[in-house]
């Protein structure tokens, strides 16, 4: 028995002339998420791309799970490969349908004959194929409006294919055709899911995470380490970035108005994502930043924080409910470690009363009191390099 997984990709069909550059890449990805699986036969015909297991030892629930996850996959089907003999499908189909056929009371069978030179012709294998598994399976009656399953036999121009519907993939585009994005990555629920969502949109990541010991433990580090192992399974590899912050909140701490703390920090956050993101050439910015969740997420205060880089910066949760982001947050599996509670330095010296409506230039005039340039300098020099690879 040879099953394959048959992949129909989604947005990517309207993409014209970058179609095949999209199909490349989406070919690509699969290929390094299903490395860990097992070797596969991957190639495209026809809007259809073929994932064949080059080997029997291969466990496909492990690939299909994986398959999933991957974007740019509108549908995909897990189905049986057999020989374009009518007699030969007619004796495989009710053993491999046996456990969806038993548990449904209706059904219909939709042929599609690609391969016209097949001597039947699509609406006598529907007739066909339908007696042979009603014989087998009597309790079951035809309906063609509304049936629980629907067995497809595809005859295509190698092999005909039986399967028992679609599966949803995870939809977006392939990751690297929007190119790469840094996301400020926090501990905390929002950042998670801001990058999940860009990269649905096509774009690879690399993550910056700010850390202040002693003030944040080697736990808290370990918690978003563990995020990102979470989100590769959706993002795949990814670098993560971990920028030594203490020396700068203290000299926040040290010389600017309390009230001014958390705005600054944030500010300096943004420079030093900016001058990474650079460095490894990103286009972009992600933050998990939702308005008015939190003081520093004010309009005001994310105007001020705004203008501290160029980049453009990526906020896809800005507008949802905290509601709304955890129901996603739970769907990727990273909720349940966004709330462990350790310390993120962002909770760390936080002032009493942070200002809600900061005003640019007085934020300038206080973030001047300090030696921005060195203070950034040093952390980006004493950066360390987490390689996040999906399990
Ligand atoms: P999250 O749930 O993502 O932690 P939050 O609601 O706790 O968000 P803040 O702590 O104000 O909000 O952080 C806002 C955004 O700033 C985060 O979504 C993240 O993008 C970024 N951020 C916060 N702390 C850090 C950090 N330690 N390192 C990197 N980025 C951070
Ligand atoms: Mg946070």
């Amino acid at each position: 028995m040879k099953e394959i997984i048959l992949i129909k990709n989604g947005e990517i069909a309207l993409k014209g002339l970058n179609r095949s550059n999209f199909e490349d890449l989406l070919i690509k990805n699969l290929k390094w998420r299903l490395k860990p699986v097992g070797s596969f036969i991957i190639r495209k015909a026809q809007s259809t791309i073929y994932c064949e297991p080059a080997d029997d030892s291969i466990d496909l629930d492990d690939a299909i799970d994986r398959v999933g996850r991957v974007f740019g996959i509108a549908a995909f089907s897990r189905a049986l490969a057999v020989e374009k003999d009518f007699s030969v499908i007619a004796a495989a189909a009710p053993d491999y349908l046996e456990d969806t056929l038993r548990a449904a009371k209706t059904f219909k069978v939709e042929a599609r004959r690609s391969d016209k030179r097949f001597p039947m012709t699509s609406p006598e294998i529907c007739r066909e194929l339908g007696g042979v598994l009603l014989s087998r399976f009597p309790h079951l009656k035809v309906n063609v409006e509304e049936p629980d399953v629907v067995v497809y036999a595809e005859i295509r121009e190698r092999e005909a294919y039986l399967h028992a519907g679609k599966i949803r993939g995870a939809g977006g585009i392939p990751i690297g055709s929007s190119g790469r994005a840094a996301l400020l990555v926090s501990g905390g629920i929002d950042s998670p899911v801001a990058g999940y969502m860009m990269a649905k949109r096509g774009l690879e990541l690399i993550g910056i995470h700010f850390v202040s010991p002693p003030y944040t433990s080697d736990r808290a580090l370990q918690k978003v380490v563990t995020l990102m192992e979470k989100m590769s399974r959706y993002c795949g590899r990814m670098k993560l970035f971990v920028v030594p912050f203490t020396k700068i909140q203290e000299e926040i701490r040290d010389r600017c108005p309390e009230d001014l703390f958390t705005i600054i920090m944030r500010r300096i956050m943004m420079k030093i994502a900016d001058k990474i993101a650079k460095d490894n050439d990103c286009a972009a910015l992600i933050t998990g930043e939702s308005v008015g969740q939190v003081a520093s997420q004010t309009v005001g205060a994310l105007a001020c924080t705004d203008v501290a880089t160029r980049m453009p910066v990526f906020r896809p949760v800005i507008g949802m409910d905290k509601e709304e982001i955890i129901r996603i947050a739970r769907e990727i599996d990273t909720f349940e470690t966004s709330i462990l509670p350790y310390e993120d330095c962002c909770t760390v010296f936080t002032p009493k009363h942070p200002r809600t409506k900061p005003k640019l230039h007085f934020v300038e005039e206080a973030e001047n009191l300090l030696d921005c340039e060195a203070l950034m300098a040093e952390a980006v020099a004493g950066v360390d390099i987490i390689e996040i690879r999906p399990q």
